[in-house]
């Protein structure tokens, strides 16, 4: 069952979005070498609180039990769901923060890859391309379109720029649950061309790209948790949530 959104509705998810980039933004600034993926989680966490906001990830049961961390921290060779711990951060690494809240009863989502330090071209571009494969997205998914056509621009777009796209994890609806219908897939899956999205207004979604330099398959390592590349190369995600509007796309997360 997919839950279209009014326009006030929307206007609260916009309140929830603005403050996860806000806290993106800020991870954005102090991030650096030295700094543990636990120093992000803990100022993402205090500023969420702050603001009156539940971290939606801590907590969230899985395999791994219950995820322990306010932000996904997935550094280098991990994909997503990383675990924020006493890691130090070293220079050329990338990490990748995934960061969700609850404000108001309604849900934000959103990620960005960083780089930190001095980072190899190779993999700053992986960085770019999983970034621009979002913004294409943003730009094409327009009221009356089909979301076949947007996957299919991002996934060629990624391929000939030489990386992968991951299929084994996807994007979502989003609304007063974290994860609603539809499954939003970034290539188009025997599913999607079984059963396309309409893009009609209302429908909000959370579209995420994750780009993979070598293989697309990925492993889950023992904790339960954290999904890295199965050959150790690097891999990046960018994430926003999007409203689809009379007139066009509101991106709620930019
Ligand atoms: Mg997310
Ligand atoms: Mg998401």
């Amino acid at each position: 069952m997919v839950y279209l959104k009014s326009e006030k509705e929307i206007e609260k998810m916009y309140a929830s979005g603005q403050l996860v980039r806000e806290v993106l933004d800020r991870l954005g600034e102090i991030v650096a070498v030295g700094m543990t993926t636990a120093d992000l989680d803990a100022e993402a966490q205090r500023i969420a609180h702050e603001r009156g906001a539940a971290c939606l990830f801590k907590g969230y049961p899985g395999p791994g039990g219950p995820f322990p961390g306010a932000i996904c921290a997935s550094v280098n060779e991990e994909v997503v769901h990383g675990i924020p711990s006493s890691r130090e951060l070293q220079d050329g690494d990338i990490i990748s923060v995934d960061f969700g809240i609850l404000l108001d009863g309604w849900c934000g989502d959103s990620a960005r890859t960083f780089c930190v330090g001095d980072v190899p071209a190779e993999t700053r571009k992986l960085v770019d391309v999983t970034r621009h494969s979002l913004d294409m997205a943003t730009a094409l998914a327009q009221p009356g379109g089909r979301w076949s056509e947007v996957a299919t621009a991002m996934s060629d777009y990624i391929r000939s720029q030489g990386f992968s796209v991951i299929e084994q994890y996807v994007g979502h609806g989003i609304g007063e649950e974290m994860h609603e219908e539809p499954q939003v897939p970034n290539y188009v899956s025997p599913e999607l061309r079984r059963r396309d999205i309409l893009l009609e207004p209302g429908l909000v979604l959370a579209i995420e790209p994750m780009v993979n330099m070598g293989t697309k398959r990925c492993r889950t390592l023992r904790d339960g948790w954290t999904v890295v590349t199965a050959d150790g190369k690097p891999s990046a995600h960018w994430e926003h949530t999007i409203a689809i509007t009379e007139t066009g796309v509101r991106v709620l997360t930019a």
